[in-house]
């Protein structure tokens, strides 16, 4: 996803939920970030890196979006939140498939976490375009 596709689907994404409330709060602590589907809230830890808000907080916008896992699915809809979050932030077409996760986080101001996920995602990537 192009730079210019991925803001065009994040202001797409934003449309659909105007009505969201984004706050800071104490969550557990390995929690970054949660979503109240019935309040539409997002709750994102008050204990973040810059970089872990905005990967916390398209994260959650993406469940937001995606609406609740149907039971027994919880973990497939992370996968998936975590996959479209990583794709969003960190267009493949933009990585090397040798970059190192730190300077990948770095370079596009997201947590380790997206940014390991977006490098397995490019390899993947570079195989289908090779
Ligand atoms: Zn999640």
């Amino acid at each position: 996803m192009h730079n210019a596709a991925a803001a065009a689907f994040m202001l797409d994404l934003l449309r659909q939920l105007p009505d969201i409330t984004i706050r800071l709060g104490e969550l557990g602590a390995a929690t970054y970030g949660a979503v109240s589907f019935a309040s539409r809230t997002i709750t994102i830890s008050n204990c973040v890196t810059p970089n872990e808000f905005r990967s916390t907080l398209v994260h959650e916008l993406v469940h937001l979006a995606r609406g609740p896992a149907y039971v027994g699915d919880e973990d497939l809809e992370e996968r998936l939140a975590s996959t479209a979050t990583a794709l969003l932030l960190v267009p493949p077409e933009q990585l090397l498939a040798a970059a190192d996760p730190a300077s990948v986080a770095e370079r596009f101001c997201v947590d380790y976490e997206v940014a390991s996920l977006a490098l397995k995602l490019a390899a993947l990537h570079h195989r289908e375009v090779a």
